[in-house]
């Protein structure tokens, strides 16, 4: 990988695509690699630990954020707000390599902002096998009810819609395959 080059790496696609799998296997592939972390309104699940997973902070304190011009992007997402701060900007302009792991809405509020502060990114989203695997994926995930999956596979319909707004879309169906292709991408060894 270049060194000194900061980059902002987008990895977005639809709730239960497995876009935080994906992130896991790309960081335990390249150390210099770091997660961006969020902040959220919604409360913590089973072993989640705040400013490590998320910084869970209540609806008040988002809004002041927001208020204060805080965030590089947020959005409101299956009914709970979820924001990534601007220090990001900064982080990557010093020569990090920070992953984001992002919802579609957010992801396009972030490339704007990307673009607006020339900031060196890249994006990517990334597509079920089929929209039969992805309700499948959210159900084995045991975190959503029945409601919440349906909730999930409406919004995953309008978002496939949006997959042009991004550099790359990759069907995540291996695991290993995908992050190779991402690994391939950001060190520079693929062209478009
Ligand atoms: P979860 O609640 O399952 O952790 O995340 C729900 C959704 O919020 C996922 O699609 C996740 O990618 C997205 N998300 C996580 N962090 C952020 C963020 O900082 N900004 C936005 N816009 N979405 C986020």
């Amino acid at each position: 990988m270049h060194e000194n080059i900061g980059l902002g790496i987008i990895i977005s696609g639809p709730s239960g695509v497995g876009k935080g799998t994906v992130i896991k296997a790309l960081i335990e592939k390249e150390a210099d690699l770091a997660l961006s972390t969020s902040y959220s309104t919604r409360a913590p699940r089973g072993n989640e630990v705040n400013g490590t997973d998320y910084f869970f902070v209540s609806v008040d304190a988002f809004n002041k954020k927001i208020a204060n011009n805080e965030f590089a992007e947020w959005a409101l997402v299956h009914g709970n707000f979820y924001g990534t701060d601007k220090s990001v900007l900064e982080n990557i302009k010093s020569g990090k390599k920070i992953i984001f792991e992002i919802d579609v809405q957010g992801a396009k509020n972030l490339i704007k902002t990307f673009n607006s502060t020339q900031t060196n990114y890249i994006s990517f989203f990334l597509l079920p096998p089929s929209m039969k695997e992805l309700e499948q994926r959210l159900e084995n995930r045991g975190t959503e009810n029945k409601k919440s999956v349906e909730i999930r596979m409406d919004n995953a319909k309008k978002e496939l819609e949006d997959s042009s707004c991004f550099n790359y879309t990759l069907v995540n169906d291996k695991i290993e395959d995908t992050t190779k292709e991402i690994l391939s991408f950001i060190t520079g060894k693929k062209e478009k």
